[in-house]
């Protein structure tokens, strides 16, 4: 960030203000993480802070300090509009495009509140006033602890902003393994549970929260839905509406599933496939240099990170597997 921007968001939010954060559609640890951390930081300065959210996210994330206070737009989009044309800064993290926030979005730019992104995936939109950004870092976590540094307000990383950041660092780096993960991120991490981020339980309240349904879901996947072909590296699995009604599908179920398709030996291209409310939503990872922003940009509408992202397809669930597979032999 430039360090006149530093200054004159020093300057602002030393008097209490309005402010809004949002984060990116369908929610995961990291955008919970960044919104509610941010939140329970900016609430001790004296702020009127409003967390929205395009859409709903898993249960597991609804232990966070502050998430009684979360508007979700697509169940209360008069509120959020109202909160939107009050606010006098809206944080937009996790997300740098304003199509990630679907009609969200629209209430956004036309806000006249001023804009400040903290985010680190590729190819920002240039839509805001203030940019804290980097695809070099593990997490939107990690840059919202880098920005409460910046603001000078170190000592206010408490125990309910610490276990948010602890969260989000912890889902974005797959608990410490991704190559984002750096010795700047143990420290961040280090800092944090010196604050008094409670690391073991909030490992417990995100992986060991399983529903018994889930595991039913994530078997039936693993025997009947896994697709290896190891001629084109790739993996994947691809799950239709029916079969995530057949196991009760509550949102978060298949969170990490296309990791397992990543976890076969010799493949470097693992891919999700799955039908919900009419739409077909893909997932991507890789390893290595295969470039899955640039195939999910090319190919289906999407983005995100070099080895992690995702996009939609407007075709049927069939025919997004067949479009799959006829891109593979040219995929590298
Ligand atoms: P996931 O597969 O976990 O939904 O997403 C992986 C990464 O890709 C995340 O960083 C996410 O923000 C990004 N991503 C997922 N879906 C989309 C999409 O439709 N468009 C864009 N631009 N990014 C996406
Ligand atoms: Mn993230």
């Amino acid at each position: 960030m430039k360090p006149d921007h530093i200054k004159e968001l020093i300057d602002l939010l030393n008097k209490s203000k309005q402010i809004v954060i949002v984060t990116h559609w369908s929610p995961d640890g990291d955008a919970m993480g960044s919104s509610l951390g941010l939140y329970n930081y900016l609430i001790q300065k004296q702020h009127r802070v409003t967390v929205i959210t395009p859409n709903d996210y898993p249960s597991f994330l609804f232990w966070m300090q502050g998430n009684d206070t979360v508007i979700d737009f697509s169940i209360n989009p008069d509120l959020a509009k109202t909160a939107v044309e009050k606010a006098e800064l809206i944080f937009c993290l996790d997300f740098n495009t304003l199509s990630r926030i679907e009609a969200l979005g629209e209430e956004v730019r036309k806000s006249k509140a001023k804009k400040c992104i903290i985010d680190h995936h590729l190819q920002p939109e240039d839509f805001a006033d203030y940019m804290l950004h980097t695809v070099k870092t593990s997490s939107t976590c990690e840059l919202i602890y880098d920005f409460i540094v910046l603001m000078g307000d170190k000592e206010l990383i408490n125990k309910d902003v610490a276990n948010c950041l602890y969260a989000g660092i912890m889902t974005d780096t797959g608990s410490f393994r991704f190559p984002s993960t750096s010795p700047q991120t143990h420290r961040v991490v280090a800092d944090l549970i010196e604050a008094g981020a409670e690391h073991s339980e909030i490992h417990n309240r995100i992986y060991d929260n399983n529903t018994e349904d889930k595991l039913r879901l994530l078997g039936y996947s693993f025997v009947e839905k896994l697709v290896v072909l190891k001629q084109y590296g790739t993996a994947f699995f691809s799950l239709s509406n029916e079969e995530l009604n057949r196991f009760n599908y509550r949102k978060g179920d298949t969170e990490g599933l296309v990791n397992y398709a990543l976890s076969i030996e010799g493949i470097h291209f693992g891919v999700f496939i799955v039908e919900r409310d009419g739409k077909v939503k893909m997932s991507f990872r890789s390893k290595g240099k295969f470039d899955v922003n640039k195939f999910a940009r090319t190919h289906f509408k999407g983005g995100g990170h070099a080895n992690a992202a995702g996009g939609i397809s407007e075709l049927s669930l069939d025919d997004t597997i067949a479009k799959l597979i006829s891109l593979l032999p040219d995929k590298e």
